[in-house]
């Protein structure tokens, strides 16, 4: 089903003049001259025209084609276009396409009951957002009024949203700063490869990450802090494995000190580590969850907050003083259904798991053998990252510039990469065959051995 029309005669409104245009440049033309673009400066924009996909590909409209090694914003899990979530759309549009968050919708009920299914016991309740950003606002709304305290905790090295206390908590280099956010406090997450405790070994790391956090917590008066917020695993700031224990013990730290632990899992969850949440295995249980992406693969803007009994129970008789337009939009609703049915039907979450033990993982290692500019690859399921050093001694982060020719290397051979930093994410969509991650490996293999330093 790739776009038919190829090209459209432009009229201009001053001149009337017409003008033959190939959609691909006619979409450049518009964007340049009216589309203003994220976390960009706007002049020298050049961004990729895409029309359709499939799948783990994606196209312009001249039929060039993209192996989409990004999910986009690592929210594609189930791939691009998936027949079951676009006919649930289709389907829900029919029926009803807006509706107050107000009353009660079946396809909300039924999206809330599929996330709550697959949370962890004693989690019940779904409050509905437009997207990952506002379901943290809204999480750390409800930790503070449920403990009565103010402080917020979370760590540098983190990416939690750009709104107003979702861009305060964030802890990298989007520290903005913003008048109306208060009460927020940052503190070091473990990450061995850069250790920030001169530790060599996971327990090191774990055991000296939480002395600090411990600190910090001391230091700023427990009775004062009412959460930590905690992406399961830090991932816009670099696929940051948590060594084992240390989500453990941050919980027993939050338990110790009546602070509420809001694990952010709007990258993580919904099966891009292979399983359907980040933290499931560690043995930890937060008290509220945030989600957003993977949920739905973004086929329809939403996010939420999974609200545990106790908190819940807070609002059972005081009002909630909080609410969007778009709660719980039917389309976004219905597509959440369609999109975790079809997870579950088709073992997508086990293949993200599967794919990326079997595959994905050896053959990064594969590549780190090969290729000295490779200082780290760390990862799980379809969530992975090669940290590329200048020297394996020093571990000296590559230039900005060497990331900026590795990306135009990768898209030159067809491969849509996400680049951060020193730093190449290796995250497909969950549905990934492994002839497509041969594929892949193949052409990292091929731009990683250029003269890049
Ligand atoms: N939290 C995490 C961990 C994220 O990775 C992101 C987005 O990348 C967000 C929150 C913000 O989500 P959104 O862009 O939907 O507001």
């Amino acid at each position: 089903a790739r776009a038919e029309e190829k090209e459209r005669i432009v009229t201009d409104i001053d001149t009337g003049t017409t003008t033959e245009l190939g959609l691909n440049d006619l979409t450049a033309q518009l964007d340049k001259a009216h589309v203003f673009h994220s976390w960009s400066a706007q002049g020298a924009l050049k961004p990729l025209v895409i029309a359709g996909g499939l799948g783990c590909r994606v196209w312009d409209h001249d039929g060039r084609t993209y192996l989409d090694f990004s999910s986009q914003l690592v929210n594609v899990n189930i791939g691009h276009q998936h027949p079951a979530v676009i006919k649930g759309i289709i389907d829900q549009a029919q029926l009803l396409t807006t509706i107050a968050p107000s009353t009660a919708n079946l396809a909300r009920g039924e999206a809330a009951k599929r996330i709550v299914d697959r949370a962890p016991i004693g989690f019940n309740k779904v409050f509905f957002t437009n997207g990952g950003a506002d379901a943290n606002e809204n999480a750390i709304r409800m930790a503070r009024l449920h403990t009565g305290r103010d402080t917020v905790l979370s760590t540098y090295r983190s990416y939690h949203g750009n709104t107003g206390a979702a861009i305060v908590a964030t802890g990298d280099w989007r520290r903005i700063p913003n008048e109306f956010a208060r009460g927020h406090v940052h503190f070091f997450g473990p990450y061995l490869y850069r250790s920030e405790f001169w530790a060599t070994t996971p327990e090191q790391e774990t055991e000296r990450a939480l002395r600090h956090l411990e600190r910090v917590i001391q230091s700023e008066g427990a009775t004062s802090i009412a959460a930590v917020l905690l992406e399961s695993i830090p991932g816009t700031a670099g696929v940051l494995m948590p060594p084992p224990g240390y989500l453990a013990g941050v919980r027993e730290l939050c338990d110790r000190y009546g602070i509420m632990l809001i694990l952010d899992e709007v990258m993580v969850g919904f099966g891009r580590t292979g399983r359907w949440f980040a933290f499931e295995g560690s043995g930890v249980v937060p008290d509220l969850i945030t989600f957003a992406k993977g949920v739905n693969s973004g086929y329809v803007p939403v996010g939420g907050v999974i609200i545990s009994d106790a908190i819940a129970a807070d609002f059972d008789s005081t009002v909630f003083p909080g609410g969007l337009t778009y709660s719980g939009h039917p389309l976004a609703m219905a597509s959440i259904v369609a999109a975790l049915d079809a997870m579950t039907d088709e073992g997508i979450v086990e293949n993200a798991a599967r794919i990326g033990t079997d595959a994905i993982g050896p053959g990064l290692e594969a590549l780190k053998a090969k290729h000295p500019i490779i200082g780290e690859v760390r990862g799980e399921g379809v969530f992975w990252a090669i940290e590329l050093v200048a020297d394996r001694e020093t571990r000296e982060p590559v230039a900005p510039a060497v990331m900026a020719r590795i990306k135009t290397e990768l898209l030159a051979r067809n491969l849509l990469p996400f680049v951060q930093d020193n730093r190449i994410h290796v995250v497909p969509p969950c549905v990934v065959t492994d002839s497509e991650v041969a594929e892949a490996l193949a052409i990292y293999d091929e731009v990683l051995a250029l003269d890049l330093l």
